[in-house]
């Protein structure tokens, strides 16, 4: 398995397994921007996977995370040394969390935000032909972190661009950087984060170097899994104990699908309409 990056790092928990077939064995694939982008959006996916022996999680991390933010004991890394921790930090989630495998893929940032990008697109491709997962859990289009939304494009064309029959039969997109409680309900899909809650607290807390300085993203992504599931239904008791929301955009990977900016203004118009109706019935 090449990828086009030299430093790209394709880390397989269990060495007994040759990369191409733990790559063919995925049936829980989940693909972001930076490391710890996949412990955010994906429990459940890992979840699903933990002690079922025909289920297995890959991850893929798209950039390099280079230029994150540090502070504290991070303060004086280089920008080299910064990216040696943040990879090893996320092959420690995918030891710590049984992935079948964990690809980084190390591009530069701006490199994926480039349309058709060839080597973002090689890469991509290669990930998508090895395998024929359940379902891929993306960034999702309302995100406001550019390079999660470019990456999200970068993953639909290359979705798009297998033939119909080798698509995923589901392809989900994930809050991180802009929660999805605001979609109105006939549109989200609850993604039941609220399982295995001791490893998935670990497998945020695992990204020091981000948290470190003051940024307690393991705690805020639990917190708004618990939020989730209390405020999704006012009348009734919780029935999961964290939720992720997300999107179901396998429309979007679909021929004669709506584009990725058509479904998404879609969203926000049914949201706008909702709001609207319910001051009207009221007013
Ligand atoms: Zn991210």
């Amino acid at each position: 398995m090449q990828f086009s990056n030299p430093r790209a790092d394709v880390f397989v928990p269990d060495a007994t397994r040759a990369p191409a077939a733990a790559l063919l064995g995925v049936t829980h694939l989940c693909i972001g921007a930076h490391q710890d982008d996949i412990e955010i959006m994906a429990q459940s996916g890992i979840s699903d996977c933990l002690g079922n022996p025909k289920r297995a999680f890959g991850g893929v991390v798209v950039t390099n995370g280079a230029g994150s933010p540090r502070a504290g004991a991070y303060a004086s890394f280089s920008d080299e040394r910064m990216l040696e921790v943040r990879r090893e930090e996320q092959r420690e989630a995918a030891r710590l969390g049984r992935y079948a495998i964990q690809i980084q893929l190390a591009h530069p940032s701006a490199d994926v935000k480039r349309p058709g990008h060839a080597g973002v697109a090689r890469d991509l491709s290669e990930i998508f032909s090895g395998c024929a997962p359940e379902v891929v859990y993306l960034h999702n289009p309302a995100d406001k972190h550019d390079t999660h939304v470019a990456v999200l494009q970068r993953c639909l064309e290359a979705i798009r661009s297998l033939p119909a029959g080798r698509r995923p039969a589901r392809v989900l997109g994930c809050e991180v950087w802009r929660d999805l409680d605001w979609l109105p309900d006939a549109d989200k899909v609850a993604l039941d984060s609220g399982r295995d809650p001791e490893l998935a607290l670990k497998l945020l807390a695992i990204f020091d170097s981000q948290i470190s300085g003051g940024k307690r993203y393991d705690l805020a992504a639990v917190g708004r899994r618990k939020a989730n599931a209390t405020f999704h239904t006012s009348h009734s008791t919780d029935s999961l104990s964290g939720i992720t929301w997300a999107v179901d955009l396998t429309p979007v990977t679909r021929d004669g699908g709506p584009t990725l900016a058509e479904f998404t203004s879609a969203l926000v118009a049914r949201l706008g309409a909702d709001v609207a109706l319910r001051i009207k019935n009221f007013g």
